[in-house]
């Protein structure tokens, strides 16, 4: 199975992504998961997307491309993959459908996740307050930077709906839902 789960921070991809794991034992590709294990290991990558991550902008196309692609070659990805976060762009999209020929692989599905923006500031801001005390807490969320996600999320990732709806491979779920009913509508939308 290769899914995309796509929708605006908070929706609840990466929790689906950890439930749909254990389901179909592929594994999640998160880039802002890879992206933070950089930052707190302090390499270059890290050290160059910290402060745009800090703003809630987005790194360069180039940079996720390059991580996503040497992921995929990975022999646990042979089976399958999760995407979580990526492609966040049309050009990264563009990327992927590259990298996805050249290594003879498909999508099986791009699961779309939607969710009323008011839920998902107050969401991501709580997720920050939970987090806060410990010392794992993302400098990302707070409410300016929340805003700034959110409206990247529509003017740069929200046109990748139309982009995979065009090859036939959406399917919407209402992430407004309970957590495990959220999991029943995405394994009911998926192929068997
Ligand atoms: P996430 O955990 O998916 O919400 O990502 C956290 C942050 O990492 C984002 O706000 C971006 O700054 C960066 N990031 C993660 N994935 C991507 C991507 N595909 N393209 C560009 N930036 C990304």
């Amino acid at each position: 199975m290769r899914l995309i789960l796509l929708g605006p921070p908070g929706a609840g991809k990466g929790t689906q992504a950890k439930i749909l794991v254990e389901a179909y034992g592929i594994p999640q590709l998160s880039t802002g998961d890879i992206l933070r294990s950089a930052i707190t290991a302090k390499t270059p990558m890290g050290l160059a997307a910290k402060e745009i991550m800090d703003r809630g902008d987005l790194v360069p196309d180039e940079v996720v491309n390059g991580i996503i692609s040497e992921r995929l070659d990975a022999e646990d990805c042979q089976a399958g993959f999760i995407l979580d976060g990526f492609p966040r762009t049309i050009p990264q999209a563009e990327a992927l459908d590259e990298m996805l020929e050249d290594k003879g692989m498909a999508l099986d599905a791009v699961i779309e996740i939607t969710a009323d923006s008011d839920v998902l500031v107050e969401r991501i801001v709580n997720r920050a307050r939970e987090s806060a005390a410990s010392t794992g807490a993302r400098a990302d969320d707070n409410v300016e930077v929340v805003r700034n996600r959110l409206n990247v999320y529509r003017e740069l990732t929200a046109p990748l709906v139309g982009y995979y709806r065009a090859k036939g491979l959406v399917k919407t779920v209402d992430g407004m839902q309970p957590v495990e009913e959220v999991t029943a509508s995405i394994r009911a939308a998926l192929p068997n």
